[in-house]
């Protein structure tokens, strides 16, 4: 063996003093750097106490698909990029592509897209690309099929090949175009084989029909037997050697020796040593003291960055009788211990996965040091008028205008008669709730934690209210009718109060737009698969002994019976709570054609739809807005395709009201493709398409019909699930895609 790990902390699970999550040694014979593998969902991992005021803790990375811009998402990816050189990475393990099936699921905040493959394809490449600009090298995860964690080690995904390449893959595909380095493979069985350990999965689709060609390596324990080298797998990351007398270091240079194909071991080592080439030398473990534990990442200009992705991904979900943005001079009611969420930086050191309301929790946390509260975004707003009023636990700053603030229930305790009786003397008041996820768990339930509370409230209020809704991914607000107006955001990092508080006062125009489906019922989604009668999932200690080998020897089936109806997919014939891609602004558009869409798709190789929308503002503040316009296709009848896929989108640039912008949206061959298990190919429809553009999926303004000839059209020359989009005129989304 050339490489062999060192420094993960045999008891607790995390990294030794001085190394990384993950850690290559150097070669000093041939000059190699060593690889410092680290998390990474919400920036940098602060397993080091003081680590957390030295980098940045970002907005989830599903918060940054909610701003359906991704320029600023490469933007991102440069700024993580210098973070994880300063404190010495060279790997990332990010970013997560894995799209929402299970409305629960604990990790869904840590994927890129939400229910859609385009919008998750789109973000990973311009994420990896900014991210790799600086010489750092990213890890697309978890491949595949990780679409939850109940029992994440024990559920067999049972997924047939359409389905897997239609809505599950494009995203990684995404990311291989974009040159990602690195797969993480997932702790899963998919179609009965261990991930890690799967040739269909690693070989087959991976490199071969998906044309990845950097390297696999394994999910932290996720290896459970011999042999997983032959599948694909090229590098083994830490966990399962230590666990028992040495008979599960699978990767050991006898047990390679005596487990291995001819070349495999070779052709492993080719991969990781290409990468290995390309990644900036950073620090040597365990000599990265100075990176890990002094080293300031975070900058102001980074804070700034992360106040505006965690601004763009606020969505408005609603604004009855245009209460918003709040106006000058009314008195503020702030209710529910939501708006002043804690933040208990001891309690998440000593539990991995401790989450709250601005970090996910697990391996991709970023605890931040100070986060801004709704409550202190707001107060950050009015600064320096002091006046106060009321017998709150605490409270804010009192100014006739802008408006006055008074806060109830700012410590734990939601109290509906003290929410009451502060609403009585205000005009307008301000409702938080909120809930978290983390990883190794699914969510219990879709509600909010305060969901009881906020009920009541918004049941009894008698003035206007604003519902503050922070989640880690789809919820439930059955209250919804109740509140004037819904501002909601995915958790958001350090700046989420600041980013709230300048939409709610109208510092900013709201643009995010929901990457997933709020539901009416839990019943609308799919529930994390559980094991059925009979089949006894035991603790992690017991994994080991099970079965022959290591192998975990137990596991159920969980039948992706949904196929291609993931998430909106599947519902756009019943009424919803919010739909995928919905998010108001202050600003209204209008739409129509800027050029009378073609009827046919263009024959000849190479062919691309083009369609020229022009989006005007119409009424709004002087400001300016931004809308996300939203190209949805329906194939041909008898397709077996779901109607209304997301298949492009462009975020124009501000626009004031009397401005407009033409914006080009394109199709090409692939999108009129579906994936032929018979040809092992993608294969274009012929027939009557229908393209429907609008400003969310049930909100579609304009549409046409055009035709796709019998002779169809060549898939091999089509961008693949990134084709670019841009503008005609003026306001380009993104100029660089
Ligand atoms: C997670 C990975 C992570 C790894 C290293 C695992 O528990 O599933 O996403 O990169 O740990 O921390």
């Amino acid at each position: 063996m050339l490489m062999d790990g060192v420094g993960y902390h045999e008891h607790s699970h995390t990294a030794k003093d001085g190394y990384y999550i993950g850690n290559i040694p150097p070669i000093k014979r041939l000059g190699l750097p060593s690889l410092n593998l680290h998390d990474a969902s919400q920036g940098v991992r602060t397993h080091h106490a003081a680590m957390i005021a030295q980098v940045t803790s970002w907005p989830c990375a599903l918060a940054a698909g909610g701003t359906w811009d991704p320029a600023l998402v490469r933007r991102w990816g440069v700024a993580l990029g210098h973070e994880f050189l300063a404190k010495g990475v060279n790997v990332a393990l990010a970013p997560g592509v894995n799209v929402a099936r299970v409305a629960r699921g604990g990790r869904n905040a840590e994927y890129l897209g939400g229910e859609s493959a385009h919008l998750a394809s789109r973000m990973a490449a311009t994420y990896i690309e900014g991210m790799q600009s600086t010489g750092v090298r990213a890890t697309v995860k978890h491949f595949g099929f990780n679409n939850q964690e109940t029992n994440r080690n024990y559920y067999n995904a049972r997924v047939d090949e359409r389905t897997a390449f239609e809505v599950y893959y494009p995203p990684f595909e995404a990311a291989f175009k974009a040159g990602v380095a690195a797969v993480m493979c997932a702790y899963n069985l998919v179609n009965g084989t261990y991930a890690c350990g799967s040739k269909e999965l690693l070989t087959r689709d991976l490199r071969e029909r998906l044309g990845f060609d950097g390297f696999v390596m394994s999910d932290w324990w996720a290896v459970h037997g011999f042999g997983y080298q032959n599948a694909g797998l090229d590098m083994l990351l830490p966990g399962n050697r230590m666990l028992t007398d040495g008979s599960h270091d699978f990767f050991s240079p006898d047990n390679l020796a005596k487990t291995s194909e001819p070349g495999v071991v070779d052709t492993a080592a080719d991969r990781v040593l290409a990468e290995v080439l390309r990644a900036v030398p950073t620090c040597t473990p365990p000599y990265c003291g100075q990176e890990m534990l002094r080293a300031r990442a975070t900058s102001d200009e980074h804070v700034a960055l992360s106040r505006q992705i965690a601004t763009e991904s606020v969505a408005l979900l609603k604004n009855g009788g245009r209460l918003l943005p709040l106006q000058s001079g009314s008195r503020v009611a702030l209710v529910g211990s939501a708006c002043d969420a804690r933040n208990d930086i001891d309690a998440m050191l000593r539990q991995w996965n401790l989450a709250n309301y601005y970090t996910i929790g697990g391996s991709g946390r970023t605890i931040p040091l100070s986060p801004a509260s709704v409550a202190a975004g707001l107060r950050a707003a009015w600064e320096k008028r002091v006046e106060y009023a009321g017998e709150g636990p605490f409270h804010l700053p009192l100014d006739p205008a802008p408006p006055a603030v008074e806060v109830v229930n700012g410590d734990h305790d939601d109290n509906v008669d003290l929410a009451v009786a502060a609403m009585e003397r205000a005009d307008v008041a301000i409702v938080c709730g909120a809930t978290t996820a983390a990883e190794s768990e699914d969510r219990p339930s879709l509600l909010l934690d305060q969901s009881g509370f906020i009920g009541e409230v918004l049941a009894r209020a008698t003035i206007p209210t604003v519902l503050v809704a922070m989640t880690p991914g789809a919820v439930l607000l059955p209250f919804a009718a109740n509140a004037t107006a819904i501002v909601h955001t995915f958790l958001a990092g350090q700046e989420t109060g600041h980013a709230i508080a300048d939409v709610l006062l109208g510092r900013e125009n709201p643009s995010g737009k929901l990457p997933v489906t709020i539901p009416l019922s839990e019943e609308q989604t799919v529930l994390p698969c559980q094991p059925v009668e009979g089949v006894h999932i035991s603790s992690v200690a017991g994994l080991w002994t099970q079965g022959g080998g290591g192998g975990y020897g137990v596991h159920y089936d969980c039948d992706y019976t949904e196929s291609l109806h993931v998430g909106y997919l599947g519902l756009h014939d019943e009424p919803v709570g919010f739909p995928f891609g919905h998010g108001l602004s202050y600003t209204s558009f209008g739409y129509e054609w800027a050029e009378e869409p073609p009827a046919a798709f263009p024959p000849g190789a190479g062919g691309r739809l083009e369609l020229a929308v022009r989006v005007s503002a119409e009424e709004g503040p002087a400001s300016g807005g931004r809308e996300v316009v939203q190209l949805y296709l329906s194939f041909p009848e008898g397709s077996g395709e779901p109607r209304r896929q997301l298949k492009g989108f462009v975020k124009t640039e501000s626009l004031a009201p009397g401005e407009g912008v033409a914006v080009a949206l394109q199709l090409t061959c692939r999108d009129l493709s579906i994936w032929s298990v018979e040809e092992t190919a993608w294969v274009a429809v012929p027939g009557a398409f229908l393209v429907e553009v609008g400003s969310s999926s049930r909100d579609l303004r304009l549409e046409a019909t055009f035709t796709l000839a019998a002779t169809g059209c060549s898939s091999s020359d089509s961008t693949g699930p990134t084709a670019p989009t841009g503008t005609t005129e003026g306001g380009v989304a993104d100029p660089e895609e």
